[in-house]
Parts: C-alpha cells; sequence; structure tokens
C-alpha cells in the first residue's frame, strides 16, 4: 500500500542562535586539532570557522520532545536511544516520528517534514570574535577538573568552546555569490529550519517545532550543559512560506512574513500566521 502524497507548501524559518553561555560541539578526531586541545570543537575544513551542525540541534530538539511528551526510547542510533514508531497506527498520529523523521527502512513511513540547516557564524560576529582577545582561532579553551573513576584524584582537562555572544545562522546563498544581505534577503537558503507541508495536519504540527525551539533554550546544545555550557538563544526569528501557484510552478523565493525579536513573541504570533499560510493553500 502506497498512497500517492502531494506537497502542498514549505514553511521557512529563519533565526538566529545566540549562544548565551560557552558552547562546545565537539568535533570527530581525524585532523589534529587547532591549538592541540584535548576536547575541540566541530568546525568548517575549510575556513576553520565553528558550526553549529544541524543534527546537532535537530537531535536535542527531537529528544527533548520525546522527553516532554512521555514518549518511549525503543530505538538506537549510535549511543542515543530515541523513540521510533514500530507501526503504521501509531506512525499515522505520531508528530515526533513525522515531523524529525524515522529510520529509512521503516516502509510506512511518510517523508520527514523538517530539515535543519547547519549554521555558520553570522559575519558580523565573526569579525567580532577575530578582534577578541581569544585563546584560539574563534574560541576559548575552559579547564575543568575531572574526576578520575580510579584514584578519585582530581585531574585537569581542556574543553574548548565557541564564547558567550557568538552568532550563528544558516548561510544565505551570498557568502558563496558574494552577493549583498538585501540581494539575499529573499534566499531560501539563508532559513535555518524547511518544513515541508503535505497534510493540513502538518500545518498544527509545526506548532511542535517552536515548542521544541523554546525546549532547547531551557536546556543546553552540545557537551557539558550540566556544568553550564550550550545555553543558547533564538533571536530575530521569521516565518516565510512557499505554496505553488496555480500553474502549480514551485517559487523561487519564499514570501516572508514579519520578524519578530524573540522565541516568546515569535510563539504568539504563531497560530495567526500558520491561520493565514493555511487559507492560502489550495489543498484540493
Ligand atoms: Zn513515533
Amino acid at each position: 500500500m502506497s498512497e500517492a502524497i502531494r506537497l502542498r507548501a514549505r514553511l521557512f524559518l529563519d533565526a538566529e542562535i545566540h549562544v548565551v553561555t560557552g558552547l562546545h560541539i565537539g568535533g570527530a578526531g581525524g585532523k589534529v586539532a587547532i591549538g592541540g586541545v584535548d576536547n575541540p570543537i566541530i568546525r568548517d575544513p575549510l575556513t576553520e570557522e565553528p558550526i553549529l551542525p544541524g543534527s546537532s540541534l535537530k537531535g536535542k530538539m527531537r529528544s527533548l520532545l520525546e522527553r516532554w511528551g512521555g514518549y518511549e526510547p525503543n530505538h538506537s542510533i549510535g549511543q542515543a536511544r530515541i523513540h521510533v514508531c514500530k507501526n503504521p497506527e501509531g506512525y499515522s498520529t505520531c508528530v515526533v516520528c513525522n515531523v524529525f523523521g524515522v529510520p529509512g527502512e521503516i516502509e510506512f513511513a511518510r517523508p520527514t517534514r523538517l530539515v535543519v540547516r547547519d549554521a555558520f557564524l553570522d559575519p558580523q560576529r565573526r569579525d567580532w570574535l577575530r578582534e577578541a582577545d581569544l585563546d584560539l582561532p574563534f574560541s576559548e579553551v575552559k579547564w575543568e577538573a575531572a574526576i578520575d573513576r580510579i584514584t578519585s584524584a582530581a585531574v585537569p582537562r581542556q574543553i574548548e568552546r565557541v564564547p558567550a555572544g557568538a552568532v550563528f545562522r544558516a548561510l544565505p546563498i551570498r557568502s558563496f555569490t558574494g552577493r549583498s544581505a538585501e540581494e539575499a534577503e529573499g534566499e531560501a537558503a539563508g532559513a535555518l529550519m524547511v518544513y515541508s507541508v503535505y497534510f493540513p495536519d502538518d500545518l498544527d504540527w509545526f506548532e511542535h517545532v517552536v515548542e521544541a525551539m523554546a525546549l532547547v533554550e531551557d536546556d543546553y546544545l552540545g557537551g557539558y550543559g550540566s556544568r553550564g555550557s550550550g545555553q543558547v538563544a533564538f533571536r530575530h526569528l521569521r516565518l516565510g512560506y512557499k505554496i505553488p501557484d496555480q500553474d502549480r510552478s514551485y517559487p523561487a523565493r519564499p514570501t516572508w512574513m514579519d520578524r519578530y525579536e524573540d522565541l516568546v513573541a515569535f510563539r504568539r504570533a504563531l497560530q495567526s500566521m500558520l491561520q493565514q499560510i493555511r487559507a492560502r493553500i489550495p489543498w484540493s
């Protein structure tokens, strides 16, 4: 049984991620870390600037939403345990599995609604960080006392962090083409999240994406969160959409709605923005 499903619209969420306390998202060895630091952060291999992988943000949003909703973690991905619906009945109404996706081998699955892009240093903050007096390019090294589990001795260890005050955002195409911010204003590639709408329910489910962002703000991204690292805040948020026109051609650029200062203001306006979008989508 396979149903034909039609892409009705796409939502685009443009937002900045402000680093409130030093952020450690670990790199995966391989290259020798800059400065030979013990616990290096992940950096763009070309520019060597810190990046915030979309997978880190999306994974954290998912796991917090699972915990908030009391979903049973029943599936292992690497070291993590996540919730995955194993039967079509549960899946059809499951926000987490539909929005965040399920492993590819589950045949009844519909397309994952949410894509989270990698985020890069905001160009303005990049210059500020470059001129700041930091331990390493774009990062600070924090010394912490780790306790040796066998000898109980305190062993100092280094943790590399992106310092408080850094700002990440999804990369607009201008970064590759040299176009100005104004010219790139309408570029979809600048959106941190892209959300596909197939069914009317998908618009209701989008509210849980924004709810998950609120859960992240009260938690942390990356490592050492219980020791204070990784607090982030979403700022300057706006929602855009692409809805096919009468001849069903896919729009080149999203239509952007108002920008909101923070997540609280954005959430307050979300219902009415989604209603406007719902009314514009030709469902039949
Ligand atoms: Zn599920």
